[in-house]
């Protein structure tokens, strides 16, 4: 059985739909994300999971229970809901020291003291906050406050866990650390987590799906793997991938010995089997599978090399190709290169197809 699942949840707010009939189902243990652009409904979601937001129509129902129905009129208010938060702010009472900010959840349950303080010292020790108890949050650095948000997690035990850009206040070393903190409790707590992020490499780096979404409706649902190497439309090959992944408009010509993708930049063969009947296509090529060759080659097309970014264990190279600018990422650390003039090839079997008026992938 599913441990969250949405069907058919639709949101207004007032004329305005922000989601359109979502369905969504996440198995117990999963580390889901919700991913994608400004205002695609993200957080709406996350907060109808919540309770925090009512949704228009439709059904939730975590861990077996209805949680909301406007069906059955079911409509459960969030202290009930026996879910964990972590929020961007972390919400911690700025009045209360560290240890009432884990322990308040917990006391106001009337859990026995000794189970409070036992749950206290695993959560301290834990997020190493021993010592720090008896301070105030604004005694705290951005990232021990975040420790203070994630001890309270651990302390609640709760067996879903939702998280809103909780990473987002962070400098950038903190947040790799605890982006890899966050999946490890996740996973030792054996939590479902909801997570929202419009940052893809946080949704790549921690999650079993990713649900991509754009203007309240989802776009994909699939592993990262299946994200980035099979995305299913445009909008999610653009989306994913840094640097974005490089567009060439081409014919799918289809006859009886195969097909064909024919285009400025573009012509080859098929090798894998396509649903489509033929006409206009976007070709898309991942930067790092485009391959520069510093010598002419069969097949490669000219281009110049335009600048160099060097990130320290890969280059980014922009390059001018006769009918459009490309970027190709290469494994070696480049501060220029040999020459201006190169030649450009990547291998069919890495292009994605998509059909240039609906954007679905068709390989
Ligand atoms: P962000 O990454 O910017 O937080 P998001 O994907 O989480 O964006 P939501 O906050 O879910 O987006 O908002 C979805 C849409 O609903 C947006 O167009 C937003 O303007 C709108 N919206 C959200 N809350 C309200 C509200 N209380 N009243 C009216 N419109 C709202």
């Amino acid at each position: 059985m599913s441990e969250v699942s949405l069907t058919g949840i639709t949101k207004h707010y007032g004329e305005f739909l922000a989601l359109p009939e979502m369905n969504l189902t996440i198995e117990k243990g999963q580390f889901v994300t919700l991913l994608g652009p400004s205002g695609c409904g993200k957080t709406t979601t996350l907060r109808i999971i919540a309770g925090l937001e009512t949704p228009t129509r439709g059904e939730l129902v975590l861990g077996g229970r209805t949680m909301f129905s406007d069906v059955s009129h079911e409509n459960v208010p969030p202290e009930k809901r026996g879910l964990g938060f972590i929020f961007q702010s972390y919400a911690l009472w700025p009045n209360m020291k560290v240890e009432r900010n884990i322990t308040l959840a917990l006391r106001q349950a009337k859990m026995p003291a000794a189970e409070i303080e036992a749950r206290l010292e695993a959560a301290l020790e834990k997020v190493q906050l021993k010592g720090l108890e008896d301070r105030f949050p604004s005694e705290l650095s951005g990232g021990q406050q975040q420790r203070v948000a994630v001890g309270r997690l651990i302390a609640a035990r709760n067996e879903i866990l939702l998280m809103d850009e909780p990473l987002s206040n962070l400098d950038a070393v903190l947040r790799t650390e605890m982006r890899a903190e966050l999946k490890r409790l996740s996973r030792e707590l054996g939590a479902t987590t909801v997570y929202v992020t419009h940052d893809q490499v946080e949704a790549l780096t921690m999650s079993d799906l990713i649900v991509v979404m754009n203007e309240g409706r989802i776009q994909q649902a699939g592993t990262p793997y299946e994200i980035y190497h099979h995305p299913a439309n445009l909008f999610v090959a653009e989306f994913i991938g840094d640097p974005k992944v490089n567009l060439f408009d081409a014919e799918l010509v289809v006859s009886t010995t195969g097909a064909r993708i024919k285009g400025a930049g573009v012509d080859f063969h098929l090798t894998q089997p396509v649903q489509h009947s033929g006409g206009a296509v976007k070709v898309a090529v991942r930067p790092e599978h485009l391959c520069i060759h510093t010598d002419p080659k069969e097949g490669a097309i000219e281009a110049k090399i335009d600048v160099v970014q060097p990130t320290g264990s890969q280059t980014i190279v922009s390059l001018d190709m006769p009918s459009q600018r490309v970027t190709a990422l290469v494994a070696q650390f480049r501060e220029s290169w040999p020459q201006e003039q190169v030649w450009i090839d990547f291998d069919p079997a890495d292009a994605m197809i998509f059909d240039a008026k609906s954007g679905v992938n068709i390989v």
